[in-house]
């Protein structure tokens, strides 16, 4: 039988063994992952789950007995010639083929103090229990970083009654991903529901406050912040030490072709570890190329891993295609993105801000190329099946509200 090894048991793992599940593969699928306990989402991490609603599994627990599943276990290394990989406690385990879905873990920031207590980061689920706590305690928190991360944090933790302060080394919010417009909105509904937004200013250090369990913090401006705790938001980077050690092209993250497949044709890579071509990040005008792009969203890790599972079951599926989409909920605001907006060379606005439900159309060589849906999950929802096809609106019919772009597109 070909034993599929599966390192890391995130969603993009989890979603690979039911993609092999699923088509049908009947050999041995071991998937190994580092986290005690049972597989579950990270998205509710920063949202529901401060609000009290407890963990979600990804899959229910019986799911696990079908296959052979270690948690708690780090895979250490990957004897690629011998086809095996060596676990912590030193046990190895030999595969016919590997998937990579080791993830991504939080930037560290190298400033003094980065370690003090009452310093936060939010990527597990013991991380979320233990700021689900402090925030039972209340007070006030200092969020480093605007990205969806720091920004879903600080709309929970200001919903909870807490003073809420923003550093954001950029001049807006979620700068790297969503157009101007949309930043300028969702910094005015955080500001409206309280929570105090800083732009152009970084975080230099983190000192115990004087007299009492708080810390102070310092900014790039030279400001002297006091918080009751803080959280630092501040991106992630790709676990690919593993793949770099064994001789994997590793740039970014783990490099792929259109397939999900290594410079190892035995191995794949998916999720938040995997640097895949996708033709929807082509950054240039008339730019038909697919470009290098590592992405870290639900949509990404399921769809790569049962991408996967298909492959290495039955062996002919074509290249990955799927349409990246993304969502983050702010507090009441919720917004849903299709494609990769990286600024196009033309952008019209569907609907008006104002009114609190609009879109924002981003076109590349006069094509539909992303959409930016805020509160309008219709927009998101067209924008998906547009691009997925391959069709196409013009930027006129995308600006007339009236304008169904459900019905549309060629
Ligand atoms: P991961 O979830 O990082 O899983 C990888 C696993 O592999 C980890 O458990 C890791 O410990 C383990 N591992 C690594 N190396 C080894 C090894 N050598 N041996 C064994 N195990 C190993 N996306 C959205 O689209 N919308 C959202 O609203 C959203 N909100 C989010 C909120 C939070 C707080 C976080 C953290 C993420 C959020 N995301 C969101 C992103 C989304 O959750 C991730 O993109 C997705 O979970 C990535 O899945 P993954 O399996 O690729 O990686």
């Amino acid at each position: 039988h070909r034993r599929i090894v599966i390192v890391g048991a995130g969603l993009a793992g989890v979603e690979t063994a039911a993609g092999l599940l699923d088509s049908g593969h009947t050999g041995p699928i071991t998937l190994i992952g580092d986290e005690a306990g049972m597989p579950y989402q990270r998205p509710p991490l920063s949202k529901d789950f401060l609000a009290g609603s407890g963990p979600r599994g990804i899959r229910p627990d019986d799911f696990f007995d079908r296959i052979d599943f270690r948690a708690g276990h780090r895979v250490r290394s990957i004897d690629r010639p011998a086809r095996t990989v060596t676990l912590d406690d030193g046990s190895t385990v030999s595969y016919s083929r590997l998937v990579l879905a080791t993830g991504s873990r939080n930037r560290v920031l190298d400033i003094p103090g980065i370690d003090a207590d009452g310093v936060h980061s939010l990527r597990t689920d013991r991380e979320a229990e233990t700021l689900a706590r402090r925030l039972d305690v209340g007070g006030s928190a200092i969020v480093v970083g605007a990205g969806f991360i720091g920004l879903e944090f600080a709309a929970s933790a200001r919903a909870r009654g807490l003073d809420v302060t923003v550093l954001e080394f950029t001049d807006r919010a979620m700068a790297r991903v969503v157009s101007p417009i949309v930043s300028d909105y969702f910094a005015a509904a955080h500001r409206r529901a309280g929570t105090s937004l800083r732009f152009g200013e970084g975080i230099t250090a983190i000192a115990r406050r004087p007299g009492d369990s708080g810390l102070m913090v310092t900014t790039t401006v030279g400001a002297e912040l006091s918080a009751d705790f803080v959280v630092i938001g501040a991106g992630a980077v790709p676990n690919d030490d593993l793949a770099r050690r064994c001789g994997l092209t590793v740039d970014g993250g783990i490099v792929v072709d259109d397939y999900l497949t290594t410079s190892d044709p035995e191995i794949m890579a998916v999720g938040d570890c995997a640097n895949f071509p996708s033709r929807f990040a082509a950054r240039a005008v008339g730019d038909t190329e697919a470009v290098r792009i590592r992405l870290e969203s639900e949509q990404n890790a399921t769809d790569q891993g049962r991408y996967a599972g298909r492959r290495l079951s039955s062996g002919d599926d074509g290249p990955y295609r799927d349409v990246p989409w993304f969502w983050t909920h702010q507090a009441a605001e919720k917004l849903y993105i299709a494609g990769i907006p990286q600024g196009g060379d033309e952008c019209v606005v569907r609907g008006d801000p104002a009114s609190g439900s609009f879109s924002v159309v981003d076109f590349r060589g006069g094509r539909l190329a992303a959409v930016e849906s805020v509160n309008m999950p219709a927009d998101h929802v067209a924008a998906r099946k547009i691009l997925s096809a391959g069709w196409t609106v013009s930027p006129a019919e995308a600006a007339d509200l009236g304008f169904d772009l459900k019905a549309h597109g060629k």
